[in-house]
């Protein structure tokens, strides 16, 4: 049976979906806004329904001590004025401007809003390869990645083997290229200084990194190479199980660590709203971020196609670009909730920055990818956007609601994490 929470008739509501980055955006920068018109929650309240009051710091799972990698947020916002209510959402109904949700405690309950904000992120694509579900790690979300630290640790009490020594990566995509450059000096730490490591990337374009281009591509070589990281490329995996892969080369590898980052796709969620999507199952939105199809949707953060400029770039699914489409996409919510004129979303700066283990890092700018720095001066901008950028603010209401200031999305510095 359906709950349907208590209504109070006068009380507008903007509901958001995910506290990750942008929907902890999403909510500062509604607040702010109604702050700004001094209207309080009793007569807009901004609600965001997630499983857990806290930002998981998903670009940071491929590091160690993994259980750490999740920032709360409860305190920041009640400091800000904003509701949160535990939940996992089912259902989207948009012709009756409701959501539906599941509570810790088993319970449906249904949600009426006025503007939704929909920033439930994405998953890591599993495709039917045999043994796939049943073999592979992944560190998609906190618990696979728990999961997968778990593992590793476990082996040092395994027989020494080659299939115990061995990690394959399946991916050589931004994630797969952080956890194979990050897993030499982890697996031996684990294993010992005597185990004979091997890390292998199995990659099926014909070229590490496809998406990030040529450009950065010497750099990450180097890297790999310098670590004994193989790289298996213009090969896909056909099977896994309990003991390693077997590749549409004919090779097989012995491995007890498979992990897979084959790729993203949006939430499902996505799925319940009548719009245009992208291969990835990314809803196509205007330029205010607004579902055009359904004008009280907006979507945010992994589940948005957004034009970021002028020159026809559009956003990644990457933090960089959600904690920007989070600045505008609560405001905008709140914005046409007030009847005033909403903010087109722009970013116009676009740079990455991908770790390489204890290598380095490597960091270049703009679409085209030219590399401004690598090694160890990049590692200490990894280390600033994984420790400082990409943080939630502090629960202090004024500071937290001023960062939220979509122009801040503009601001070349301000708001650079795949950066
Ligand atoms: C291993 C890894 C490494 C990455 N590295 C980088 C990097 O170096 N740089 C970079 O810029 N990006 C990186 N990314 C991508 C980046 O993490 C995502 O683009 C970013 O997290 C997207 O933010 P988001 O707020 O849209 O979604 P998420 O951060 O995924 O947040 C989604 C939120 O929605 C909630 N949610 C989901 N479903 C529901 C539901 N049904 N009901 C209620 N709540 C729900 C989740 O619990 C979560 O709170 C990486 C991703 C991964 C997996």
């Amino acid at each position: 049976m359906v709950q349907k929470q208590q209504e109070f008739l006068l009380v507008k509501r903007i509901v958001i979906i995910g506290a990750g980055f942008a929907g902890v955006w999403s909510a500062l920068s509604a607040t702010r806004l109604l702050d700004k018109h001094t209207i309080g929650p009793d007569q807009i309240e901004v609600t965001v329904v997630a499983p857990r009051a806290s930002l998981d710091l998903r670009p940071r799972f491929y590091e160690a001590n993994v259980a750490e990698m999740t920032a709360p947020v409860g305190a920041l916002f009640e400091a800000a004025g904003v509701r949160f209510v535990a939940g996992t959402v089912e259902v989207i109904d948009a012709k009756g401007k409701a959501i539906e949700y599941v509570d810790p405690s088993g319970t449906h309950v249904r949600l009426a809003y006025d503007r939704l904000v929909l920033a439930s992120g994405s998953r890591v694509v599993r495709p039917a390869i045999p043994g796939l579900s049943d073999y592979a790690f992944s560190i998609d979300q906190l618990d696979e990645a728990s999961q997968f630290e778990a593992h590793l640790r476990s082996l040092a009490g395994r027989q020494d083997s080659l299939a115990r020594n061995t990690a394959i990566v399946v991916g050589g995509g931004f994630t797969g290229i952080e956890i194979a450059t990050e897993l030499p000096a982890r697996m031996q730490s684990i294993l010992g200084e005597g185990a004979q490591v091997r890390v292998i990337v199995i990659e099926r374009a014909d070229a590490i990194g496809p998406e990030l281009g040529a450009g950065p591509r010497p750099v990450i070589v180097e890297a790999l190479a310098s670590q004994g990281v193989e790289c298996r490329l213009s090969t896909s995996v056909e099977e896994i199980d309990a003991g390693g892969v077997r590749t549409t080369t004919g090779e097989r590898i012995d491995s007890l660590s498979v992990v897979w980052t084959g790729g993203m796709r949006a939430s499902a969620l996505t799925e319940q709203i009548n719009c245009q999507r992208d291969a990835i199952g990314r809803l196509l939105v205007d330029a205010d971020l607004r579902v055009a199809s359904a004008p009280e949707i907006f979507a945010t953060g992994d589940t948005a196609r957004a034009r970021t400029d002028a020159s026809g770039n559009y956003t990644l699914m990457s933090c960089q670009h959600a904690l920007g489409l989070g600045r505008f996409s609560g405001n905008n919510a709140a914005a046409d909730l007030l009847g005033i004129p909403t903010l087109p979303y722009t970013q116009e700066r676009y740079a990455t920055c991908l770790d390489l283990g204890p290598w380095g890092s490597v960091v270049t700018s703009g679409w085209d990818r030219v590399v401004q720095l690598s090694g160890a001066e990049a590692k200490q901008r990894k280390r600033y956007i994984n420790s400082t950028v990409i943080m939630p603010p502090s629960p202090v209401r004024e500071e937290a609601l001023a960062a939220a200031d979509p122009s801040l999305a503009r601001n070349p510095t301000s708001v650079q994490a795949r950066a």
